[in-house]
């Protein structure tokens, strides 16, 4: 019922927090942040990864510098959000401390998103820190981004995440408790849709129409939908509810009203397709034919099966790997650059450490491979 398993199943769930529900005029919402870190905590407890991205740098810097209502130059707003980004953090802290959950302050622009070596130095740094058990909470770096290469909003800043960590949910706190035909406050017969399983043309009309900016804060539901687009093709759920409730993934797990925007693949396969299909290579690997068999029964390609190496990569870039032959078997991210490659190639797993002082393991783990269609069976 609801979007009750897609919460409760998901490995990593990222949450959207709008500056509506964080900041208010007196400052920081200590109540609800306080309502919402026992949300985490219990998330937490049942063994799942919580990312949290929260708004409210601008809208609580503007409180620090007194500049009031008025409408901001950017070089006003990005001192705003100088201002207001530490005076959030400290509230996500005072907030998650009880519960003896350590935030981490992470700012991304879109270049972190975009540019492949900085989503891959994003990714890492996000990856480590959840399995060292700490809280992301994740804001655009506005003091630094200039209009042309924001995002602009948090809701797609938050279906980036989710789809650069491999996250199955992404709940966006907003406003109003999910999509509606029409804007509901306006037409009182507006039917709530609880489940979307394509977002047709139809759907976006509806967000883009009347709704468009049904919401405070910068994302109506138009950006929403636009965040759902990219959270679905990354093999994530996304769940759009009320945000200002107490602990409104309680509310979600109790079965109150929300729309679910459903995947459209698995997060395996979108993020096997994204390696097949969407990054340049940057080299190639020849394997031997007892590697590329080992490679068709799902193994990782281990040093000893590579026989060749060319071009020049870096650790994380997307290589070919072909058999000696020279048919393309598959495309992989690769876990030594190429100069390491070079020197463990052909070597047993237990002999890299002594090579170059550290292994990374298998060369391509299975993981990260895309096998094309045409691998011997
Ligand atoms: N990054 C902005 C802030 O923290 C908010 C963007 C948004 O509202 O989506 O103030």
């Amino acid at each position: 019922m609801g979007a009750v398993s897609e919460l409760t199943a998901a490995k990593k769930v990222v949450v959207k927090v709008g500056s509506a529900l964080v900041a208010g005029e007196a400052g920081p919402d200590a109540a609800w942040l306080a309502a919402f870190a026992s949300d985490v905590a219990r998330l937490r407890a049942r063994g799942q990864q919580v990312l949290v991205v929260s708004s409210g740098a601008v809208a609580l810097g503007r409180r620090r510098l007194g500049v009031g209502r008025r409408k901001l130059t950017l070089p006003e707003k990005q001192a705003c959000a100088a201002a207001g980004q530490s005076a959030l953090m400290r509230a996500w802290e005072e907030a998650l401390e009880p519960h003896g959950i350590a935030a981490a302050q992470v700012l991304i622009t879109r270049d972190d998103t975009e540019i492949r070596r900085r989503w891959l130095n994003a990714h890492a740094t996000l990856s480590t820190l959840l399995a060292l058990g700490v809280t992301p909470v994740i804001n655009e770096n506005d003091t630094v981004v200039t209009e042309e290469i924001r995002y602009g909003d948090n809701d797609r800043l938050a279906a980036r995440v989710a789809q650069m960590i491999g996250a199955e949910a992404l709940v966006l706190l907003s406003d109003i408790d999910g999509l509606y035909t029409a804007d509901p406050r306006s037409h009182p017969g507006a039917e709530h849709l609880a489940r979307i399983a394509r977002l047709t043309p139809q759907i976006e009309a509806m967000a883009g129409g009347a709704n468009a900016s049904a919401g405070v804060g910068t994302g109506g539901m138009a950006t929403k939908i636009m965040a759902a687009r990219i959270a679905q093709s990354a093999g994530c759920a996304t769940i759009i509810t009320l945000g200002r409730r107490p602990a409104p993934l309680a509310a979600i797990e109790a079965g109150e009203r929300a729309t679910v925007i459903e995947p459209s693949v698995s997060v395996a396969a979108a993020y096997k397709a994204w390696i097949a299909g969407s990054l340049a290579t940057a080299g190639a690997l020849v394997v031997d034919d007892g590697a590329a068999r080992a490679l068709a029964g799902g193994k990782s390609l281990l040093a000893a099966g590579v026989k060749a190496i060319s071009g020049r990569f870096d650790k994380g870039d997307a290589v070919l790997i072909n058999d000696e032959a020279g048919h393309e078997i598959g495309r992989g991210l690769v876990r030594y650059d190429s100069a390491d490659a070079e020197k463990i190639r052909g070597l047993k797993s237990d002999a890299i450490e002594a090579v170059l002082g550290f292994s990374y393991g298998p060369v391509v783990h299975a993981d990260d491979l895309a096998l094309s269609a045409r691998a011997p069976a």
